[in-house]
């Protein structure tokens, strides 16, 4: 035996390597944001869940993480487009659970037309979900951040904040918007133990994805391999999804001491999409 290899006791953490670090994954009530936070729990994390739907249906995914996982996980309805219900949601979980270590900020909408006819509304929105709501967060937990000397922000971006598609004006700002955000708070909390990431992702197989798939099928009258294929994957070399499973790994990768260096990058897990 390997004098030199732990005792299972010590090793035993490895499995659980964000025990009892304290995480808000925001929109987190289904697709990429509740694989996210399903990983960080299973690695250990308690975790404050956000997001919109059925209020049966999110404490039935609340209950069932708690005890699959055995870690606290808390949930709260904050609306991402609303600054000041953001700081409350960090207070809150500040109060109930101690300062915040990891902060997912994943929470995102979509909105797709051409420019001359893009919606103010919809411009708004779409920059303050997908951009504002992450420096509102960023700034809730900052300062506690730098006193500890730790914490973990990992922004959900995607392709879209490297390349540019046609009528996708707000998303595609935005998603370059939060990878500059991350590039600045990355630099403003590197001597405090602070690193934060923008992970950039192609598509993933996620519930809206897989009823585009179903939509276009029907509305092209072509089967759905094609539609994946030709249509949804035609810039992604690997022809497949991502799964919100292997983000989930990735930000638990981030958020633990294998992500100690690794800050300011945009990461994209894209099949290969944005190397074109
Ligand atoms: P989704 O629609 O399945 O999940 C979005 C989550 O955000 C839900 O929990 C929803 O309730 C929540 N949400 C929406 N508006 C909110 C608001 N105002 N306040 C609080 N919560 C709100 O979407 P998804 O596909 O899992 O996307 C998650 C993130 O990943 C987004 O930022 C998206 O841009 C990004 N992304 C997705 C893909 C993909 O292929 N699915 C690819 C690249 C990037």
């Amino acid at each position: 035996m390997n004098q030199m290899a732990p005792k299972t006791d010590e090793r035993a953490p490895m499995s659980r390597p964000l025990q009892d670090r304290h995480a808000i994954v925001t929109g987190s009530t289904s697709g990429i944001g509740l694989g996210i936070a399903r990983a960080l729990a299973g690695a250990g994390a308690k975790v404050v869940l956000n997001g919109f739907g059925d209020p049966q249906q999110i404490e039935r995914i609340r209950a069932g993480m708690a005890a699959e996982f055995g870690v606290d996980v808390d949930f709260s309805d904050a609306d991402m487009s609303k600054g000041g219900a953001i700081r409350a949601m960090v207070d809150e979980a500040v109060l109930r659970n101690g300062p915040v270590d990891i902060l997912v900020n994943n929470a995102g909408i979509q909105y797709v037309a051409p420019i001359e006819n893009f919606p103010a509304e919809k411009w708004d929105a779409v920059i303050a979900i997908n951009l504002s709501a992450a420096f509102h967060a960023i700034q809730s937990v900052f300062a506690s951040m730098k006193e500890r000397k730790f914490g973990r922000i990992v922004n959900v971006a995607s392709a879209h904040g490297l390349v540019a598609s046609p009528f996708k004006s707000a998303y595609v700002a935005a998603k370059h918007g939060i990878v500059g955000l991350t590039k600045t708070v990355a630099m403003e909390g590197a001597e405090f133990g602070i690193t934060a990431n923008a992970i950039c992702p192609g598509y993933v197989w996620t519930p809206l994805v897989e009823k585009q798939v179903e939509d276009q099928a029907k509305a092209h009258g072509i089967p759905r391999e094609d539609v994946v294929r030709n249509i949804l994957l035609a810039q992604q070399p690997n022809k497949r999804f991502a799964t919100v499973e292997e983000l989930g790994e990735f930000a638990v990768f981030l958020c633990g001491n294998g992500g100690t260096s690794i800050t300011g990058t945009a990461l994209p897990v894209d099949g290969g999409w944005t190397a074109h």
